[in-house]
């Protein structure tokens, strides 16, 4: 599955957070019981309304969602790339994820202690980035001595990880993150084995007082312009809010949110940004035991589809027969997409497009 670490100050909500993503109802909905693989790891149901559509048009006994992962990260202060405090480790943990989710205080509060005396959130983003980078430029610069030797040798790989390292320094030494970089598609694979923190996609959780979770603050607007001229994305959130809600069941979590003026929790906006981050998307398997949503990268192949059930369906795939989401909807169901034309039968060339309802054929 696809990884989320929570990084961040001290202080700034991550915890919180993170305790109201594990201990919420959707974390736990399904069959799977929601399962804490470390103390700091939680799986997580990606929140889906057409999930519930599908499985109520095929009278499925079971829904099944597809999940994800957050990582919580603590640990990263001024500092840390020097390997202070849980310096390295942390960044170790950070180099396991596929995206990062950073949380910046965005509330004030007298009882609660800023590590640098004030609330700043633009200003932390900064601090983390900066040791990120310093983390980046180092773990490169020993590489690039390494790799010397093979460069000379005359070795293909080597003379473009040398050049996608320098194109990474240059940027790092200008005080950018490596996301920064543009590359080419033809390096987009040896630029991910290059596992710089700072390439990894990045959203900001700006983390709010419980009264301004509908409409943000002043301190969330400025985390909003700058993740703008940075080209990310944020979401407003109150991990306060969060927490309570997360004790709560499905109706009165509802009504709670009715009352603070929210559509919907804000965990699930993290949730569906995070989702949307890593360009993810989401194909279905409906029938009368079970709709279950799986989780692929946005291009995928029918039969790379096929593999994030099971390896077999990938081996020995013959055919997907497909239908959109809408025309099953519309149809209400398989046989009536089936009447109406709208089931096709697609290859091992076809794209498998966000909420197609799939059922493989293959080879055993
Ligand atoms: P972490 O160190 O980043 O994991 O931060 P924690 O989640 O442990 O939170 C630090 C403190 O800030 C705790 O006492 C939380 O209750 C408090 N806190 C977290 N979010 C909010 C918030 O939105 N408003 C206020 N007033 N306090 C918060």
């Amino acid at each position: 599955g696809f990884r989320m670490g929570i990084v961040g100050l001290p202080n700034v909500g991550k915890s919180t957070l993170f305790n109201a993503l594990t201990k919420t109802a959707a974390a736990q909905a399904a069959n799977f019981p929601f399962c804490t693989i470390e103390p700091n790891v939680g799986d997580v149901a990606v929140p889906d309304a057409r999930l519930d559509t599908l499985a109520e048009i095929a009278g499925s006994k079971q829904i099944i969602p597809t999940r994800m992962t957050f990582v919580d990260i603590a640990g990263l202060v001024k500092g840390a790339s020097k390997g202070e405090g849980l310096g390295n480790q942390f960044l170790a943990n950070i180099r396991e994820t596929d995206s990062i989710a950073h949380v910046l205080r965005c509330f004030e509060d007298d009882d609660v202690t800023h590590v640098d005396g004030r609330v700043d959130p633009v200003g932390d983003a900064e601090t983390i980035e900066t040791e990120l980078i310093i983390a980046d430029m180092e773990s490169l610069e020993k590489r690039l001595q390494n790799i010397v030797r093979k460069v000379r040798g005359g070795d293909k790989e080597a003379v473009q990880q040398e050049r996608l390292m320098k194109m990474a320094m240059a940027a790092l030494e200008e005080g950018k993150p490596a996301r920064t970089v543009e590359v080419d598609a033809e390096d987009l694979k040896q630029w991910k084995m290059l596992q710089l923190l700072t390439a990894k996609p990045i959203l900001y959780v700006c983390n709010v007082d419980e009264g301004e979770a509908a409409t943000g603050n002043a301190l969330s607007a400025e985390v909003a312009e700058m993740a703008a001229a940075q080209g990310n994305s944020h979401v407003i959130i109150s991990a306060k809010i969060e927490e309570e809600i997360s004790q709560l069941d499905a109706e009165e979590a509802a009504e709670f949110l009715g009352e603070l003026g929210l559509e919907e929790a804000g965990l699930d906006r993290l949730i569906r940004a995070g989702y949307e981050l890593l360009n993810l998307q989401t194909y279905f398997t409906v029938g009368p035991k079970e709709a279950r949503a799986w989780t692929i990268k946005e291009g995928t192949q029918a039969p790379q589809a096929a593999g994030v059930i099971h390896g077999d369906f990938e081996r020995g795939f013959i055919r997907a027969e497909t239908i959109a989401y809408d025309d099953y909807v519309a149809c209400k169901g398989e046989a009536g997409a089936k009447e109406a034309g709208k089931m096709r039968a697609e290859g091992k060339s076809y794209t498998v497009q966000d909420g197609d309802v799939l059922h493989f054929l293959f080879n055993t």
